[in-house]
Parts: C-alpha cells; sequence; structure tokens
C-alpha cells in the first residue's frame, strides 16, 4: 500500500459522509482518456480546456489532466465560471493543427469544494495553515452576499470575474430561497456548461467532436482530491446524436 492509497483509503469516509458518490480525482481523469480512446479521441490528437478556479488547492486537478491529456488550454477563472467565451474557445480550437480534421475538444468543467478532516462542507485545511480556509473563497463568498440580500450584479471593473460568476448565478435564483452551498455549486457547474455549449458548441460544433466531463471537484483532507461527477458525453460533428459515457462509481473501494 503507498503513502497515496492510505491517505485515500483514510479520506475516503470522511468524503463519503458528505458526497456518498465521490471518486479519487486521479480515477476520473484515467477514466475519461479510456472512455474516449474508442471514439478517436486520444491524448494525442485532442486539446483539453480546464475550465476551474484559480485557487492553488486545484493545482493536483490541474496535473491530472495535463499528465492524462497533454498540455492545456486554461479556462480558470474566480469560481470555475465560464468566462474565456466565444474568443477565448475559438483560440483553443484554432490551436489544433488542421491536418487533423475533425478538431478534437476534451473540456472539463469543474467548479470545487472543500471537505475538512471534520466533514464541515466548504472547508479545507491548507497546507502551512493551522486554521481552516474557505473552498471555494469565491462561491462561499457570493452564498453569502446572496443570504444577505446585498448582492450588487451590475460589472465592476475592477472584480470582473466575479461580477461574472454572479452575473451568470443570479438569474437561477429568482422566486427561490438562496440554496446550500453544494446547490449553488452544483449552479454554478451548471451555467458554465450552458456557457460553453452557447459559445462552444455554436462555434465549432461542425467542425469539432466535443467531448464534456463536469462534476464538482472536492477538496479533501490530507490535500487529496476528488470527483462528484456530473455530465459525460461528446458531440460528433457529423452526429446530432449525443454519446452519453459513464464514469465510475465509488464501488465501495
Ligand atoms: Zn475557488
Amino acid at each position: 500500500v503507498t503513502d497515496a492509497a492510505a491517505t485515500y483509503a483514510a479520506a475516503g469516509p470522511i468524503v463519503r459522509s458528505a458526497f456518498p458518490t465521490a471518486i479519487p480525482a486521479s480515477d476520473y481523469i484515467a477514466w475519461t482518456v479510456s472512455a474516449l480512446d474508442e471514439y478517436g479521441l486520444t491524448p494525442e490528437r485532442t486539446l483539453p480546456i480546464l475550465v476551474t478556479c484559480r485557487d492553488e488547492v486545484l493545482s493536483d486537478l490541474k496535473a491530472l489532466v495535463g499528465g492524462a491529456w497533454g498540455l492545456t488550454f486554461s479556462g480558470t477563472s474566480l469560481g470555475g465560471a465560464f468566462t474565456m467565451g466565444r474568443t477565448g474557445f475559438q483560440a483553443a480550437w484554432r490551436h489544433i493543427p488542421e491536418a487533423e480534421l475533425p478538431l478534437r475538444l476534451a473540456v472539463f468543467i469543474f467548479p470545487h469544494i472543500g471537505v475538512d478532516r471534520d466533514g464541515t462542507i466548504g472547508s479545507i485545511h491548507r497546507q502551512g495553515r493551522a486554521n481552516a480556509s474557505q473552498a471555494c473563497g469565491a462561491i462561499i463568498s457570493m452564498h453569502q452576499e446572496f443570504k444577505s440580500g446585498a448582492t450588487d450584479l451590475s460589472f465592476d471593473s475592477s472584480d470582473p470575474e466575479m461580477s461574472l460568476l454572479r452575473q451568470g448565478v443570479a438569474p437561477y435564483l429568482l422566486g427561490r430561497p438562496v440554496p446550500d452551498l453544494v446547490a449553488l455549486t452544483e449552479i454554478v457547474r451548471d451555467v458554465a456548461v450552458m456557457d460553453l455549449l452557447k459559445t462552444g458548441v455554436a462555434n465549432a460544433g461542425e467542425v469539432a467532436d466535443l467531448a464534456l466531463f463536469s462534476g464538482i471537484l472536492i477538496n479533501g483532507p490530507d490535500e487529496t482530491s476528488w470527483v462528484l461527477p456530473d455530465l459525460a458525453n461528446l458531440r460528433h460533428h457529423d452526429d446530432s446524436e449525443l454519446v452519453t459515457l459513464v464514469p465510475p462509481n465509488s464501488g465501495g473501494s
């Protein structure tokens, strides 16, 4: 048993008490490679795009995606909002060699949430800091604003990414109570997916095979990283049929 395996074995029950279907992020990312292989989306021919938060605790996720899929186009923005827009998305897929049509893209959309060693959701113990801190800080900050009723939805050019995060989520909170942090993080995830489909598929859909993986990245105890899978599918450039991929489950391991 390696150190990493022992660390994950110890953290697993704590993470799964909050998120029963969570699986180690390394298992999930390894699965994405095998899931797409039969459709010709190999790491050699596919550009990965990672949409997640700026927080340094996501360096593990970034390394996993980069290790499995190669040099990764960055879609980081506070909270994990999809802010690269049409221009950013076009920049990504125009980097793929034209000789290799269709273009192949694998987009990973993973906002994050902490679970600390006490099982507290929204909290992590960061290396070198005695006290727990927040994750995701941006989503928690937005959550507190919505709960206080003092949310400013105007675009603040001195705080562009937070402005876009709030503006994206706000329409989904109209006429309903402010959801808990987990549900709000799910909304952030789903808004990013919708923004990707609006800007990305509309612009690259005819020339690209686009794989989409979404979920929530859980920063667990002892710097472990877990995935709570949501969407996993593939849009073929010449086929309107969506291919649904089935992520591994936690399997009680
Ligand atoms: Zn964050």
